[in-house]
């Protein structure tokens, strides 16, 4: 199975790297065409608007949220979370829209407040985690799951075939929360 990882900006290749180690091929995705005979799509963290920006120079922006709105597995960190959320609370830009979510921008601090913690899951326990100028969810809709919080904050949230995590999981050697998003794509089957 090839699963992409948006290659515009931020830490792709760190994505890549724990997506090869569970078994899936690394596909980097820089144009809509390279979306075809993927099983899902990685939107890795970085800066939302400026990913925004490159993602709208080419089309590729277009390409994902009909890819996506098509069925398409998609799992956004951190930054990609930001550009799959429904609602941004304190930026008047919206991105692809697609997960029911508010979150909000740099919810967890500047830069220097960047942090390592545990996030507690249900059906995994903990979950070491980092958190870089991170998105707060705000707002989860009905159908919005969460799978792992931080405090009583939803820090990872599945809906439907969205996943998204406020933290950086490529950043860390666990790499249960990547094998939870291919075991998904796989149960979703080849896409297109
Ligand atoms: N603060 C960034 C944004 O708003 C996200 C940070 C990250 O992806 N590490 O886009």
């Amino acid at each position: 199975m090839k699963v992409g990882v948006l290659a515009v900006q931020g830490d792709v290749r760190e994505h890549s790297v724990v997506l090869a180690s569970l078994g899936v091929r690394p596909v980097s995705v820089l144009r809509a065409t390279d979306l075809t005979g993927l099983g899902g799509v990685v939107l890795p963290g970085g800066e939302s608007t400026a990913m925004w920006r490159l993602l709208n120079g080419n089309g590729l922006a277009a390409g994902l949220q009909e890819a996506i709105a098509g069925g398409l597995p998609a799992f956004g960190t951190c930054a990609g979370m930001i550009l799959l959320a429904k609602g941004i609370t304190n930026w008047d830009e919206r991105y692809l829209q697609l997960m029911d979510i508010d979150v909000e921008r740099n919810g967890t601090g500047r830069q220097v407040d960047s942090f390592e913690a545990v996030v507690d899951s249900d059906a995994w326990g903990p979950i070491p985690a980092a958190f870089i100028r991170a998105p707060v969810v705000r707002r989860t809709g009905d159908h919005v799951h969460v799978l792992g919080r931080f405090g009583d904050q939803p820090v990872w949230v599945r809906q439907g075939h969205l996943v998204a995590a406020s933290f950086h999981p490529e950043l860390t050697s666990d790499t249960r929360v990547h094998g939870y998003f291919v075991n998904m794509c796989r149960k979703e089957g080849s896409w297109r």
